[in-house]
């Protein structure tokens, strides 16, 4: 591509550009860190409004029943399910990723545990997001039975990695940084010949490319609504158990809102049949209303359309970096390979940290990963080609004229 113009021509040819109108996108500025925290529905505040007004404010205790309170993690899992290749009654709103690991790795070592004890290898991957990792270890130390995390560097070494010691496998679906896409039927089809159960995090893949849970044959999974399913920060993440799994998962984190009868207050713990039994405590409800605007705007649309633009946008995107930015060290790390794709795009630079900030001051909002990556999610709901042609046009007068080198682009705040 060569002119502005052309991408104001794939815009208004572009099938998903009305549901641009259902977000409240910032003014003045292009945002690509949907793939960190999605842009506010239009829906949203509105939304927020009546849960704190009419529900909370007039309704107060009655609303657990009357504005469906206690059903919405399960209501909203099954609004969730067909993102994801789910059925109903596999998915709950709930909790975290962080604390879902937890509950879904301590089920999948007790499940192996029950069948063949030998099994005491978690496997996952050095690049993966810290937190899974994190959680893996401190489930480990609680457990004090000679578990062990063993961490591949290559997808390419996963099938040597994988022997008759291997309980789960924890992999995310689409690399935080990266953005390498796994193919997970495959993967999961080798975890399965290898004796081992398949833990999928779906962070970046929820509401980004098309999943199949059932129909790769897959055990858990995790996945977050902040990123591409627009939720709002800090809204609560998902559980899937594949139905075959449920009833043989027991929960460490046995709170009373997995209980089989919650009000009875029966001193014993029994679990819930089924996906209920994941949940945990209490829920944040305004934050988990607001989960169902995102989902909502993906009511109008499906996931192979979304697929389709993204693929056109990190494409274009990637072509444009290499094509104006050329005489820059600018490195991409993203595969090339549609298969191998998620919807970010990322380029490493020398000075990666100083030229986000210098852009982000500019109004294009990507982010930085640690080292030197450049990072720039593209969120098909509401990104347009012309905001992909206008990023890379001022990132390429941001490293032109040095603007990067500015001392107040070196200081690092708390979040990168
Ligand atoms: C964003 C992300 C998380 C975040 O975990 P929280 O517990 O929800 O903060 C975890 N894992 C991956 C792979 C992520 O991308």
């Amino acid at each position: 591509m060569n002119t502005r113009e052309e991408a104001v021509a794939l815009d208004s040819a572009d099938p998903l550009a009305a549901l641009r109108d259902e977000f409240a996108l910032p003014t003045a500025a292009i945002y690509l860190d949907g793939n960190s925290l999605g842009v506010a529905p239009a829906a949203a505040a509105q939304r927020a409004q009546t849960v704190i007004a009419a529900e909370w404010g007039e309704g107060l205790i009655r609303s657990w029943n009357s504005a469906g309170w206690f059903a919405l993690p399960r209501r909203l899992g099954n609004k969730l399910a067909p993102l994801i290749g789910a059925n109903e009654n596999e998915v709950v709103v709930t909790d975290t990723i962080s604390v879902n690991l937890f509950k879904l790795l301590s089920a999948a070592l007790r499940l192996q545990d029950s069948r063949d004890p030998k099994r005491r290898l978690i496997v996952s991957e050095r690049s993966n997001f810290p937190t899974d990792l994190y959680i893996a270890q401190g489930l480990i130390e609680q457990l004090d039975r000679g578990y062990e995390l063993r961490l591949i560097d290559d997808p390419s070494e996963l099938p040597a990695a994988l022997g008759d010691d291997t309980a789960v496998v924890m992999i995310t679906h689409v690399n935080y940084r990266t953005g390498y896409m796994h193919d997970m039927p495959a993967l999961t089809k080798l975890i399965h010949e290898k004796g081992a159960l398949a833990l999928w995090d779906l962070a970046h893949s929820a509401g980004a490319v098309p999943v199949d849970l059932n129909g790769a044959n897959a055990d858990y999974a995790v996945g977050c609504t902040y990123k591409y399913l627009n939720g709002g920060p800090g809204s609560p993440a998902f559980v899937w158990v594949a139905e075959r799994h449920q009833n043989a998962f027991s929960q460490p984190l046995s709170g009373w809102w997995g209980h089989r009868a919650p009000f009875e207050m029966n001193p014993t713990y029994r679990p819930d049949d089924g996906v209920g039994r994941f949940l945990c405590g209490t829920q944040p409800m305004v934050s988990m209303a607001l989960v169902e605007c995102g989902l909502d705007v993906f009511l109008q649309t499906d996931m192979q359309a979304i697929r389709k633009k993204s693929l056109a946008l990190t494409d274009l995107f990637i072509e444009l970096v290499e094509s104006r930015c050329k005489e820059f060290p600018l490195t991409l790390v993203t595969p090339r390979e549609h298969a191998k794709r998620g919807s970010h795009a990322s380029f490493e630079h020398p000075n990666g940290y100083e030229v986000m900030q210098a852009l982000i001051a500019r109004g294009v909002i990507g982010d930085y990963r640690e080292p030197h990556v450049l990072r720039f999610g593209f969120t098909p709901l509401y990104t347009r080609y012309v905001d992909v042609w206008d990023a890379v046009e001022t990132l390429r007068d941001v490293l032109a004229n040095e603007t990067w080198r500015a001392p107040e682009f070196a200081t690092r705040g708390a979040v990168t």
